[in-house]
């Protein structure tokens, strides 16, 4: 188990890698577009830093972390030789279920598979292999490097075994995990995303400025963000696709995404990864901008 793969590099893998190598794990961290892997490798480079300005990690242990993580572009060439493989590629069932397909071709028999997935069904996934008894939700939260939470998902074939081992994995890398059951949404975003909904909602119907819904959320229910900066922080294609997911899963009109949500996932804009969302991120993170179109709107 000191070897783990991370399929996809994205907003999520980034951490996960990152935090792995920070435990001593030997990390392949795969990718299919390059510049992905490079944005990654950047990412967890700056926030190495800034554990290291902040006095959490020791100076020369940034090179040794580095040094564990190996982008991969081929899955073929990752995943071979390890005993756990987390896959954090797009919220899609369709792309996931693909690479399932492909790591129970590749991987180890006694390898863990584990999906990142913030709402798509484990048990449908696991389906999709010759073992589903070693299929798990290895649900990190974001920032990873900095989120307490694990949400271990057991599907509905997930050997007792199986999660023990998760659980115990968690632990080893300092995080808190918490066993849920598989139902569309698990437990964290079954209660964030309708949440998430509500707050684009109220935006969407000029009940108020997007700085107002995250300050009463913010200073009223001492959230330390408020919901529409969260919702730039995680995508807002994440939050449409989790959504969606919700609404088929339940046959609950009540998860129907906001119209507004949905044109701005189509119109690109799609929070911090792409720039802007409902704040405006391009001169950097510093300083939190409402984006022109929203300041204008009311
Ligand atoms: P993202 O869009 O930032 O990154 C996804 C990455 O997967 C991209 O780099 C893409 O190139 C890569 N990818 C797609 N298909 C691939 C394939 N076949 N092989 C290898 N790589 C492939 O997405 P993200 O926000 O990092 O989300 C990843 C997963 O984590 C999703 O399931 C999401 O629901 C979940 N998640 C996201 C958050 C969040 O806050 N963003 C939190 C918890 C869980």
């Amino acid at each position: 188990m000191q070897k783990i793969a991370v399929i996809g590099a994205g907003t999520m893998g980034n951490g996960i890698a990152h935090v792995f190598a920070q435990y001593g794990f030997q990390v392949h961290l795969v990718d299919l577009r390059g510049e992905q892997l490079e944005k990654a490798l950047a990412t967890i480079s700056k926030n190495l830093d800034r554990q290291v300005q902040k006095g959490t990690l020791p100076a020369e242990e940034k090179s040794n972390i580095l040094g564990r993580i190996r982008p991969v572009q081929v899955i073929r060439d990752g995943v071979r030789e390890a005993g756990l493989i987390i896959e954090a590629a797009t919220e899609n069932e369709a792309i996931k279920m693909q690479i399932f397909r492909e790591l129970d071709e590749l991987a180890l028999p006694e390898a863990i598979l584990a999906s990142n997935t913030s709402s798509i069904s484990i048990t449908r996934i696991a389906a999709v292999t010759s073992r589903p008894q070693q299929v798990i939700g290895m649900h990190f939260m974001n920032p990873v490097p900095l989120m307490k939470l694990v949400e271990v998902i057991n599907g509905y074939a997930t050997k007792p075994t199986v999660t023990e081992k998760i659980i115990e994995l968690s632990v080893q890398l300092g995080k808190t995990p918490c066993v849920v059951n598989d139902y569309p949404g698990f437990i964290s975003n079954r209660i964030l995303m309708p949440m998430i909904n509500e707050a684009i909602l109220s935006l969407q119907e000029g009940v108020a400025s997007v700085e107002a819904i995250d300050t009463v959320m913010k200073l009223g229910m001492a959230h330390p963000m408020g919901p529409l900066q969260l919702a730039d922080f995680i995508g807002l294609d994440v939050c449409l696709a989790i959504l969606k997911v919700l609404q088929e899963g339940f046959g609950n009109p009540k998860y129907a995404p906001a119209t507004l949500l949905v044109n701005m996932v189509a119109a690109g804009n799609l929070g911090v990864k792409s720039g802007g969302g409902f704040y405006n991120y391009r001169s950097g993170l510093k300083e939190l901008v409402v984006s022109e179109k929203f300041r204008t709107a009311h």
